[in-house]
């Protein structure tokens, strides 16, 4: 009977982390969905906790004041730029924890003189060889987004053969482990060579396709985790494991397809190798403007588009944003935002900052929605984005982002573009747009240069 109970709350765990992921799909339920995949989270743990094998709490209680502490101050403490970093140590430790849990069930088995079954060491060496690659990959993609580790891939020849010995290496390990169970040491040699298998694959990407990976890595880290549910005969982490594991892999193919690169490209392309550093493409083209024209310009705006990228969470921009749109609609001008599906760092990152600070959703516009009216709007100020604007996407087919699609933002009279310098963004590129006839440059820091806009408009 008890074992009934606790299989109907895991279902209902396992229903709420559906409804949460489900919620995570649109910004205006995203939180919503967080609370309820957390509420199925706590329902699982707390189940979990009444397993009559569990002979002492004190080693659980003290892992979950340091896991909640830690997970406080890191969810307080990090900046929306670094978020991937951030997803990367959790994908990292998850694929590392189901890992770990997987051997110490091995041992907690062999300890009681019984002969784990062929099922329960297959899942025993799948998540010890995903969860080594997870962690140690996950450990990589951190030391790049940190700059920590050098970001351009390392790349060497017979890289490949290489890499494909050292995974044939820790199958063998796996299944000579499948075979004698008892000799424990085969474990680690497979967690050992896994490793190194991590630390390979991600060595030899680039900084700037991290995100992906760090995407990929989270996929693993849900295999793991249902191949450790498997060992341990836990539908909750099964079920959950494989959401992860799902959805992982779905987020990977949404980002590869907005930036048109196919995953095997990302994984092996090397993208970021050659960085293209003098171009000059903008001699004598540049038209430099300041705050006060700028605001001249939107004066007699009726409608205006605003593009978000990167540049404006680096600089924090989004609360002088704000200011600018509520001053404008505040004058009858029709404001909508331009979100680019990768501008950022991460999926939604735009999303997000915009939300912070009470943007209306309906006012964030896809791709696909806002491309066909910029002919139709007076002025486009693009914010600190630089790729997701990038015509060469559509001119240029050896461009590193041709068939990306883009932000057709030169179609609009007035092109606004505020970033520091002509310097490239994300792909390393230069972008032609900065040198169109219709185009002017604020150079300035993003936070800065709409202050300064918004105060110019209140003077006038
Ligand atoms: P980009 O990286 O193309 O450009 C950002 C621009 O912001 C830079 O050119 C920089 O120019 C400017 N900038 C930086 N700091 C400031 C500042 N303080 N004030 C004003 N401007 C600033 O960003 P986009 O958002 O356009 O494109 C995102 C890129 O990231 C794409 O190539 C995408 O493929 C890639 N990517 C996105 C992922 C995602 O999930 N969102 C994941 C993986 C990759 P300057 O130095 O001159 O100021």
């Amino acid at each position: 009977m008890k074992e009934f109970m606790i299989n109907i709350a895991y279902l209902i765990s396992a229903s709420l982390f559906i409804f949460g992921l489900r919620n995570l799909s649109h910004p205006k339920t995203a939180v919503r969905g967080n609370m309820i995949g957390a509420l199925g989270m706590l329902v699982a743990v707390v189940v979990t906790l009444l397993d009559n094998r569990i002979v002492d709490f004190s080693l659980i209680i003290l892992g979950l004041l340091v896991g909640a502490v830690v997970g406080t101050v890191l969810a307080l403490r990090v900046q929306m730029t670094a978020m991937p970093q951030l997803v990367a140590v959790f994908n990292g430790l998850g694929g590392g924890a189901s890992a770990l849990v997987a051997g110490t069930a091995l041992y907690e088995l062999l300890s009681l003189g019984m002969t784990p079954d062929v099922p329960f060491t297959t899942a025993t060496v799948a998540s010890g060889i995903i969860g080594a690659v997870t962690f140690f990959g996950s450990g990589v993609a951190f030391g790049k987004l940190q700059g920590l580790i050098k970001e351009r891939p390392i790349r060497y020849s017979g890289e490949q053969v290489v890499k494909a010995l050292v995974f044939g290496l820790a199958l063998l390990f796996g299944l000579l482990l499948i075979k004698n169970p008892g000799d424990t040491h085969l474990y680690w040699l497979m967690i050992l060579v896994s490793s190194v298998l991590g630390v390979l694959l991600t060595i030899a990407i680039g900084g700037a396709d991290m995100p992906v990976v760090i995407a990929l890595l989270n996929s693993y880290s849900g295999l793991a985790a249902a191949a450790t549910g498997f060992v341990l005969e836990n539908n909750a982490l099964i079920i959950s494991g494989s959401l992860v594991g799902a959805s992982g892999i779905i987020l990977t193919n949404l980002m590869c397809k907005a930036m048109n690169r196919s995953l095997l490209n990302v994984l092996f392309g090397g993208f970021g190798e050659a960085v293209s550093e003098e171009e000059d493409i903008y001699q004598g083209k540049v038209k430099a403007t300041t705050p006060e024209e700028v605001a001249l310009i939107l004066e007699g705006a009726r409608r205006v588009v605003i593009v978000p990228g990167y540049g404006m969470a680096v600089a924090q921009a989004q609360y002088a944003v704000r200011d600018l749109y509520n001053l404008l609609e505040s004058r009858g001008v029709e404001v909508e935002f331009g979100i680019h599906p990768v501008a950022g760092r991460m999926p939604g990152h735009m999303n997000v900052l915009l939300a912070e600070v009470d943007i209306p959703y309906e006012k964030m516009k896809e791709l696909e929605e806002i491309n066909p009216t910029f002919d139709q709007t007076d002025v486009v100020i693009v914010i600190g984005a630089n790729d997701v604007v990038n015509p060469s996407a559509q001119t240029d087919p050896k461009s590193p982002i041709a068939g990306m699609p883009v932000l057709e933002v030169w179609k609009a009279r007035t092109v606004v573009v505020i970033k520091r310098s002509l310097s490239p963004g994300f792909a390393g590129i230069p972008n032609p747009l900065f040198a169109m006839e219709n185009t002017l440059m604020l150079f300035m820091d993003a936070k800065k240069a709409v202050q300064e806009i918004v105060n110019a408009l209140k003077e006038s």
